[in-house]
């Protein structure tokens, strides 16, 4: 499959990969909008979230606990962050294959751009 994550998720291209287990990996985003722009990713290729399926929920609640980690470690998780799944055109979806966004490190605005 030509997907850019699951060959990151692969370790065919490189990336800063700072988690990974047997369902997930974790890695620096190349194009960082926040101190912390970390993207969370199942290795299953899901396209979009509008692929996910009941079978996938533990997956899901797994990239969210990963997320919840990763922002303790990165010593964000007071001050706080936002986990963003993008969906399609409207919201900017580049790559398709499902990725958690894990934003922080500055305050946000809302509603977002
Ligand atoms: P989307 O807009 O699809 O929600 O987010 C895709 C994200 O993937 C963007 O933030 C973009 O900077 C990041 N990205 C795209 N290509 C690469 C890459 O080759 N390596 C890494 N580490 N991040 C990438
Ligand atoms: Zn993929």
């Amino acid at each position: 499959m030509d997907c850019l994550f699951c060959k990151i998720a692969a370790g065919e291209i490189k990336a800063n990969v700072i988690y990974q287990d047997d369902t997930v990996v974790a890695f620096e985003d190349i194009n960082p909008q926040a101190p912390t722009h970390t993207l969370i990713i199942p290795r299953k290729h899901i396209p979009t979230t509008l692929d996910l399926t009941p079978d996938d929920e533990a997956l899901v609640g797994h990239l969210c606990t990963v997320a919840a980690k990763l922002a303790r470690e990165k010593g964000i998780d007071a001050a706080g962050f936002r986990l963003v799944f993008n969906t399609n055109r409207d919201a900017g979806q580049e790559v398709f294959h499902i990725h958690l966004h894990l934003l922080g490190g500055r305050k946000m605005s809302w509603p977002p751009g």
